[in-house]
């Protein structure tokens, strides 16, 4: 068993053609440009932008530690969560593994493309073991979801689990690591050499504070890479988003202060909600998030909406029966929901 992208991808995507556009015709800089049928005014926004992203992917590279050329840029993470299974799932025939409960992009993009999504249980302490992945597999599998830190749960999920998953399975391994940027262990992208079938997505969404501009990355091999770059729109990230996340990058040490005023506060709001009765339970986190059991999950988040709260309501969730999720905020606003909370009866 070992691991072969051309066995992986769907026979149509390893042949298709992909279209060319003007900007991957012509490389460099030119002083008229009269290739694209623009229209020559109100610049910057008459050109086309890279459809490659270049200049976010450089300093993104900087940042991250990874090459650039392993690296796709989509329109939040659901664009590469819905190429992964354009790319490597034929509908009505291929399956895909993934662990339960996790975010629920997955599923839907599964049923949208038709693909067979199988779902494993976490076990009491939302951990998870390669064998009963793998045991859930068969010749049909494509592709293994895993999310570390995990959504809903805030757990990071065992690195020695994931390792095993990657080598015994010779599809492709999703590690969604939006959250990771809050947890403190490395990121698996910095072990793209190690797994040539590992695919890592990170995002502007959350750590960056950027969910408006919808920005998603992926980490993969440049084989992987070539191939959903294949499938994409080819100007899937507008201008917008990309000059917004240029002035991010030159901004990083911001998002660091953001990440350790957030730990903090995750772990003040920790003690604050395990001091009240109701709370049965906060569970560990790795996220910008915490996992709170209370005794009555629907009277609490009803009782919170009156006040003008939002948070999310997971009871009907595998595992997560009487338990909301709750998002970090800032300090002001974790002091008004402890203070609501407390008037709870
Ligand atoms: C929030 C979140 C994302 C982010 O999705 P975007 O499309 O990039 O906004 C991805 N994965 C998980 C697990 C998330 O919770």
């Amino acid at each position: 068993m070992a691991f072969d992208l051309k066995n992986i991808v769907r026979p149509n995507i390893w042949a298709l053609k992909p279209y060319s556009c003007a900007r991957d015709e012509f490389k460099g800089e030119a002083s008229v440009y009269l290739d694209a049928n623009e229209n020559p005014y109100n610049a910057p926004f008459n050109r086309y932008p890279d459809p490659l992203q270049w200049a976010v992917k450089e300093k993104l590279a900087q940042v991250k530690g990874v090459a650039k050329e392993n690296i796709l840029l989509g329109n939040g993470s659901d664009e590469p969560i819905d190429l992964v299974y354009r790319a490597f799932c034929e509908p009505g025939v291929d399956n895909v593994v993934a662990i339960d409960p996790t975010y629920g992009m997955y599923k839907v993009c599964a049923d949208v493309n038709n693909v067979e999504y199988r779902s494993v249980l976490l076990d009491d302490d939302f951990c998870f073991s390669a064998e009963s992945l793998l045991k859930a597999a068969d010749a049909k599998t494509k592709v293994m979801w895993l999310c570390s830190p995990n959504n809903p749960t805030g757990n990071s999920l065992c690195r020695g689990e994931i390792e095993k998953v990657l080598r015994g399975f010779d599809g492709v391994v999703i590690v969604d690591e939006a959250y990771m940027d809050f947890s403190d262990l490395p990121s698996m992208a910095l072990s793209l050499d190690k797994f040539p079938n590992l695919i890592v997505l990170q995002t502007f969404s959350k750590a960056w504070g950027c969910a408006a501009i919808r920005l998603g990355m992926a980490f993969a091999s440049t084989e992987i890479i070539a191939v959903l770059n294949k499938i994409k729109y080819p100007y899937n990230v507008n201008i917008l988003t990309q000059q917004q996340a240029l002035k991010m990058l030159d901004n990083a040490q911001q998002v660091k202060e953001w990440v350790s005023v957030l730990k903090a506060e995750r772990s003040s709001l920790n003690s604050e909600l395990l001091a009240l009765p109701f709370v049965k339970k906060v569970y560990p986190s790795d996220a910008n998030f915490l996992l709170a059991k209370v005794e009555d999950a629907n009277a609490v988040y009803d009782y919170l909406v009156g006040k003008g709260i939002i948070v999310r309501n997971r009871n009907t969730v595998s595992l997560c029966a009487g338990c909301l999720r709750i998002t970090v905020g800032t300090h002001e606003e974790n002091v008004t929901l402890i203070n609501e909370l407390k008037s709870f009866a």
